[in-house]
């Protein structure tokens, strides 16, 4: 099914083996997408970048953000207010690491993208707290 405001197909799965997800991504993308991993803050590609574009899911290609909502919260990793597109990610309970904490989770591909806080800007209030590695960025 096709969504016509994004012309994205959101029913569009990428469903890859763990060795296939292995040889796809790098190691560091490995092991943020597939493995929960947080890359070190201010390490990534995006925290400090400013061109008008969309990032895309790192592991599927997925529209998931777009430069307009990005915002410097000084924590080191790229923040967004809110997702491009809201059914491109989908939102879990994460209380590992003795945190209670709500995950953001790339719908296509089921990549790990990083967390969401309600500490964010308005219009939304919300923080996307992404990990560069779990991104790629297209210049508009
Ligand atoms: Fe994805």
């Amino acid at each position: 099914m096709t969504n016509e405001s994004t012309g994205t197909n959101q029913s569009d799965t990428v469903e890859l083996s763990d060795e296939q997800w292995r040889e796809r991504l790098t190691k560091p993308q490995y092991n943020v997408l597939r493995r929960q991993a947080t890359e070190r803050p201010f390490s990534g590609e995006y925290v400090h970048m400013k061109e008008d574009g969309t990032y895309r899911c790192a592991g599927c290609g997925a529209e998931l953000f777009n430069s307009e909502t990005k915002f410097d919260s000084g924590s080191g990793w790229p923040s967004f207010y809110e997702p491009a597109v809201a059914q491109a990610v989908e939102l879990r309970p994460d209380n590992s690491h003795g945190m209670v904490r709500t995950e953001v989770v790339c719908r296509s591909c089921g990549g790990h993208l990083g967390h969401v806080f309600d500490d964010g800007p308005q219009p939304t209030g919300q923080r996307y707290c992404i990990n560069s590695l779990a991104l790629d960025f297209d210049k508009k």
